[in-house]
């Protein structure tokens, strides 16, 4: 894949399955990559640790990219929880809400993320912005919307006159195809560390070891990343 000189990334790194592929596709492109994680007292912090696990596991393991990859930044956004009242954060039960959105969304959250990266960004001259957000088979979060971040690079290069590049490198790919783009990536050894390490399950499940990972099997994220899996195992079968 083609180097970008020397210029430097920082990636909205949760923990997931789709940040970890991100974080793989920034670490192939640029010399220099920093990470961005955000505590906003999400229900579960199981996440959090999974990502400073990810870290290590990418930082011992991985040589070549283990030399590109730089600082991890994590924000306190604990004011999130306090102002907004949604089943990520609360003991809500994750279902269809009047809005036709699930209760796990968090009105505006990618928006307060970006901007926030975007801050950390601009002090650390990282130019470009890599995040997973993906309108294949989302759940309809209107922070998700490719139109959506177009607008908030536009807005944030405006408003902090810089020249953000905002990299969405999943948004017009499905879970199967995340799953063989972290392989195309980083090789069967990195999809075996995301199996293990990262975590997607909306119940913080990390007691049930599926062959995707762990995870409960039952909540919306667990789905998808089941349904995803099935059909790249399925490929890879045929493949191999
Ligand atoms: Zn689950």
């Amino acid at each position: 894949m083609e180097m970008s000189g020397q210029e430097k990334a920082l990636v909205l790194f949760s923990g997931g399955q789709d940040s970890a592929t991100c974080l793989a596709w920034a670490l192939e492109r640029y010399r220099g990559v920093e990470t961005i994680g955000f505590d906003y007292r999400q229900r579960h912090r199981v996440e959090l640790d999974c990502r400073t696990k990810v870290l290590r596991c990418i930082r011992e393991q991985m040589p070549t990219w283990s030399e590109r990859l730089g600082e991890d930044h994590v924000i306190d956004l604990s004011i999130l929880s306090h102002i907004s009242d949604t089943a990520l954060t609360r003991e809500v039960e994750i279902a269809m809400g009047e809005n036709g959105l699930p209760t796990s969304f968090v009105p505006g959250r990618n928006l307060v993320f970006l901007t926030f990266a975007g801050i950390v960004a601009y002090r650390r001259s990282c130019k470009h912005l890599v995040a997973g957000m993906c309108e294949t088979d989302y759940s309809g979060y209107p922070d998700c919307r490719d139109a959506t971040l177009k607008a908030l690079q536009t807005a944030m290069n405006l408003g902090m006159d810089s020249e953000f590049v905002l990299h969405t490198p999943l948004m017009w790919i499905d879970k199967a195809e995340t799953w063989m783009l972290a392989e195309r990536l980083g090789g069967r050894e990195f999809v075996d560390l995301i199996t293990e390490e990262t975590h997607t399950c909306y119940l913080g499940d990390r007691e049930k070891r599926n062959p995707w990972g762990y995870g409960c099997g039952a909540c919306p994220a667990c789905q998808l990343r089941l349904k995803g899996w099935k059909t790249y195992s399925e490929q890879h079968r045929r493949d191999a």
